[in-house]
């Protein structure tokens, strides 16, 4: 099977929606005009695999198939049965896992029904705590995480900003918690899942991990598995793996039951099961050595992209990435992340403002800025192109000139639409 990463984000609206709601077919155009004037840098975007995009728009779209395959509440199944199937052996495979469920409708749903799966309300979990990089379901107050379990976090040293497995394993101790998170949106480096294993081990507790930013690394064996390591793994089809949007559980096979009900019927309704296709060609395509290359290009960029802001003195956290995600630190340059973050946006360059660990600026404005390659990779940018793009962000944080580096920016995008 083959990887497409010719991808043209230009878009014609086709007749049947021009006819049908001329107001929204105006609003597509002008939004694939926008992104095909820009460069997504946003750390969780990507560009769907244009196979993917061509299963999500297919006949299962229409299909309600309640339960899971062999199992389920609703008649006319069989072929739904089959593509289910597909997805969830490729996923096994994938990530050599005993079980996989690919029915959850995002990463947040994934992690709901992870905690579903082991966890009863008022819990206590460690995760990694929201000011270091962790994710909202891992217990914010304004998430279901946080309003039904206790949450402990853990953070990252405040001199070289890697993680505190010392200071894990001492709240581990201390609290004794029935679940360890492990995983967050913006710690570039790769886990040490023999670790969390081991301190989850010592306190009798429930290791779940949360890769949704990296799991397509995962898949390409360029970051470590969680899944030999964590009772429950969660993680995203939308991000790294260019599929469609969507969660991914991965389990032994004897939480398999557990996990399944977690997800229907406790936390979820009928699957989409056009995703649930467009997850099993996804899956398939990860397998590929083009899709290997392809983030490994994506990873050498984000190297190289991290050198060049720290060379503008923007340093990248933790000195570098594993990754395709960089977090730096602009507040050395005397700017916020919010001000980095329009600067870059009126140039074409669409990348995030990141809280920083230990962040002195408050949370609307920040220190940092966090991007990633995924996206620009996928649309087939080489290494040194993104080597440009972290000069060229490195100028715009230096007070360059605005509209001189937007006209090199609108130039590198065309150059990707015509690759
Ligand atoms: C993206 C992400 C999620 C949630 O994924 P959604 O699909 O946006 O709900 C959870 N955890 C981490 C670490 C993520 O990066």
């Amino acid at each position: 099977m083959t990887v497409t990463h010719d991808v043209q984000l230009s878009w014609t609206a086709p007749a049947v929606l021009r006819e049908a709601d001329p107001q929204l077919a105006d609003l597509l155009s002008a939004e694939a005009g926008r992104r095909a004037e820009s460069l997504q840098l946003l750390a969780g975007e990507n560009v769907t695999s244009p196979a993917v995009l061509a299963a999500l728009s297919g006949p299962l779209v229409d299909k309600y198939a309640e339960g899971y395959p062999g199992h389920r509440h609703h008649s006319g199944c069989a072929l739904a049965d089959a593509a289910e199937l597909l997805a969830v052996d490729r996923a096994k495979r994938l990530f050599a896992a005993e079980h996989a469920n690919v029915q959850p409708r995002s990463g947040t749903s994934a992690m709901l029904a992870a905690y579903a799966a082991l966890l009863r309300p008022g819990d206590l979990v460690l995760a990694m705590s929201l000011e270091h990089g962790g994710h909202l379901s891992c217990g914010s107050r304004a998430n279901f995480s946080g309003r039904w379990f206790d949450f402990i976090g853990y953070g990252v040293r405040e001199q070289d900003h890697l993680l505190d497995y010392d200071q894990v394993r001492e709240l581990a101790r201390l609290h004794r918690p029935k679940a360890i998170v492990a995983g967050g949106i913006s710690y570039p480096r790769h886990l040490d899942w023999a670790a969390f294993r081991e301190i989850a081990d010592e306190v009798d507790a429930y290791l779940i991990a949360d890769t949704a930013q990296t799991t397509g690394l995962v898949a390409a064996g360029l970051a470590p598995s969680p899944v030999p390591y964590a009772d429950v793994t969660v993680a995203a089809t939308h991000k790294l793996l260019r599929g469609p949007r969507g969660g991914l559980l991965l389990c032994s096979e004897q939480l398999a039951g557990r996990v399944d009900r977690a997800v229907f019927p406790f936390s979820q309704g009928g699957a989409a099961m056009n995703e649930v296709a467009g997850k099993a060609v996804a899956f398939a395509q990860a397998g590929t050595p083009e899709f290997g290359a392809y983030l490994q290009r994506a990873v050498d960029g984000a190297r190289s992209l991290a050198g060049a802001l720290d060379g503008a003195g923007a340093p990248p956290l933790t000195g570098g990435t594993d990754t395709q995600l960089v977090t730096a630190d602009v507040g050395a340059l005397g700017l916020t992340g919010l001000e980095a973050e329009r600067r870059c946006a009126a140039a074409g360059l669409m990348l995030g403002k990141c809280a920083l660990p230990y962040d002195p600026a408050p949370p609307a404005e920040t220190s940092g800025i966090r991007l990633g390659t995924g996206a620009v990779a996928a649309q087939g940018m080489a290494v040194e192109g993104m080597a440009e793009l972290g000069e060229l962000i490195g100028r715009l944080l230096r007070g360059g000139p605005g509209a001189e580096i937007g006209a090199r920016v609108r130039e590198l995008a065309a150059a990707l639409g015509e690759n």
